[in-house]
């Protein structure tokens, strides 16, 4: 039998326990599973940014050409691993198709739309008690000379337009006073000043926490986890219980695609591997977050230490280190900084849930509308959260879905529906 109104949300990385959050707040009966500890995903492996600004989908045009060519570039940060299997192929055919001109300019839009707000709603998640880090006097983003900053320019300013602070061009001397431990190797420079970091621990911590304080289950290391559908309900093993739910919602990173295809619903989701170095005590110590453009490397400074984070991996295996792939990550930031960063640490990697089109999958599962999905955030997973919380209460609690999610609809991929 179904609780009567019992919203099971699987997974808690930074989507579920936001979604969860939200439904909670909105007065839901709610309640978390997840096979693995709170954060066990991509949730604690990541860079922590909340940039809104940063919203164009990873299928831009020329992505593919980029990354073939960076094939045989053991240090690149962008990679296509050279696997022949089905699935990977079809991902990777997929992706190509969705990097003209025209759907990457409308993926920005949808993005930035989704993105609109989020950098308030982690405010407003503070002032309701939600205890992280963060940081939220800007980001600099530095490039190795002007050209390649106006290279980037045109699809940040797009992003901007959805709500965010118009970005300030640097010149070299600019950058090195707004940030002292930049070297003369960064020649050019853009400062987002109203976006925002935050230490990722932290925050599904505090989410956790505060959802515990607020009397929702965290059914966490329950193992196996499953969904079923019934005539009128969902059921959610959990390890040995059985919940009856009226709606489940699907927020389980990369694990989401195998609970989707339970339902009879398959979504071409892969991951997206990225690695990352926390160095605990650097010399260099920057004011604000820095990406390094060319490297595409995200360089946090945390109250626990700098994080260095970055690379993109298409295929092979998830749980496979590239040690020298990752290694060019502290390599090529290096020159960036006067100071010395010090040895680097065994790096660690994370999955981000990549669809061939690089948005999200946000809304109900064709077939099966009591499952609903939020999956698929690519490298805005963090961004995104608590907008996707919001926007999945508001389908949950109303039965409509919201405008702004159209385009990120789970069918968009014609999965079959389920006999
Ligand atoms: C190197 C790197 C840097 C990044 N930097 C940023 C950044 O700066 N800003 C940003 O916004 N994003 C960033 N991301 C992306 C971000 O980390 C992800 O998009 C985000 O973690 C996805 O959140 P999620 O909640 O969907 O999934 P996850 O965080 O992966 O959580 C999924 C959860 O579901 C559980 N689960 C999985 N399968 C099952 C199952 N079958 N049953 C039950 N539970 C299951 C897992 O145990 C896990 O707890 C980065 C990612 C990487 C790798």
């Amino acid at each position: 039998m179904a609780d009567s109104g019992l919203v099971v949300v699987i997974g808690s990385g930074p989507v579920g326990l936001s979604v969860a959050y939200e439904l909670a707040r909105g007065g839901a009966d709610v309640a978390i599973v997840d096979r693995a500890a709170v954060g066990s995903g991509a949730a604690r492996r990541n860079a922590g940014w909340v940039t809104p600004i940063l919203s164009a989908p990873v299928p831009a045009p020329g992505v593919i050409a980029t990354s073939l060519k960076w094939m045989l570039d053991a240090e690149s940060p962008l990679r296509v691993a050279p696997d022949l299997s089905l699935g990977h192929v079809a991902f990777m055919l997929r992706m190509l198709a969705a990097s003209t001109p025209t759907r990457f300019a409308r993926g920005l839009a949808a993005v930035g739309e989704l993105g609109r707000g989020t950098l308030e709603l982690f405010r407003e998640y503070r002032a309701a008690g939600v205890e992280f880090e963060m940081h939220d006097d800007g980001v600099l983003l530095v490039f190795r000379s002007a050209d390649e900053r106006d290279h980037h320019a045109h699809d940040l300013a797009e992003s901007a337009r959805f709500g965010s602070a118009d970005l300030v061009p640097l010149s070299g001397a600019d950058l090195r006073d707004l940030e002292p431990t930049l070297s003369d190797h960064a020649d050019a420079g853009l400062l987002s000043p109203d976006q925002a970091y935050l230490s990722p621990s932290t925050f599904v911590d505090g989410l956790a926490a505060r959802l515990k304080a607020m009397g929702v289950p965290l059914l966490t290391e329950q193992v196996p986890v499953a969904v079923r559908r019934r005539r009128d309900h969902v059921e959610v093993l959990a390890g040995r219980r059985i919940l009856g739910a009226h709606r489940v919602v699907i927020a389980a990173g990369v694990g989401s695609a195998s609970l989707t295809a339970s339902l009879g619903c398959r979504i071409p989701l892969r991951f997206g591997k990225g690695y990352g170095f926390d160095l605990p005590l650097p010399p260099v110590r920057p004011r604000r977050a820095i990406y390094l453009a060319a490297e595409r490397v995200a360089v946090t400074p945390l109250d626990s230490g700098l994080r260095l984070a970055g690379t993109m991996e298409f295929g092979g295996d998830p749980e496979a280190l590239d040690l020298r792939r990752a290694a060019a990550i502290v390599a090529s930031s290096r020159p960036y900084f006067r100071g010395d960063l010090g040895p680097a640490p065994r790096p660690w990697s994370g999955l981000r849930p990549m669809l061939p089109d690089g948005l999200p999958a946000i809304g109900e599962l064709p077939g099966c509308p009591a499952a609903i999905l939020a999956t698929g955030h690519a490298m805005l997973g963090v961004t995104l959260a608590p907008r996707t919380g919001r926007l999945v209460r508001e389908l949950v609690l109303t039965g409509r879905t919201p405008d702004v999610l159209t385009p990120f609809d789970p069918g968009r991929f014609r999965i079959p529906r389920p006999r």
